[in-house]
């Protein structure tokens, strides 16, 4: 019998759509109140747009469903400015950055 290493692994239909790990600086998201959202706060979320700085895609703090963006609103007046701290810094849902990315790019 074939026995040894050899593991098969079923192709999952989820797979297809691969999510959006390649977040480059200066993406812009365009948020819905349901697609962020701050940890440690209460506060209700609204739409917003932001201007990506970092995103954290590193496996030790991104999950399957969101990401923390650290960033600048389209309307900060200082996003270029070093001593600046990013004004943003939130948890936003991949599927509403995968639907950015496809928007500014059609
Ligand atoms: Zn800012």
């Amino acid at each position: 019998m074939f026995s040894g290493d050899f593991e098969f692994v079923p192709l999952d239909p989820a797979d297809k759509e691969e999510p959006t790990t390649d977040i480059p600086a200066g993406t812009r998201l365009y948020l819905h109140p349901d697609d962020w959202y701050h940890p440690n706060g209460n506060d209700p979320t609204y739409f917003r747009y932001v201007i990506v700085s970092v995103a954290h895609t590193d496996t030790a703090t991104a999950t399957e469903t969101s990401v923390w963006i650290v960033g600048h609103e389209l309307k900060c007046t200082s996003p270029d400015t070093e001593n600046h701290t990013p004004c943003v810094e939130i948890r936003v849902k991949r599927d509403a950055i995968t639907r950015s990315i496809r928007a500014a790019t059609k």
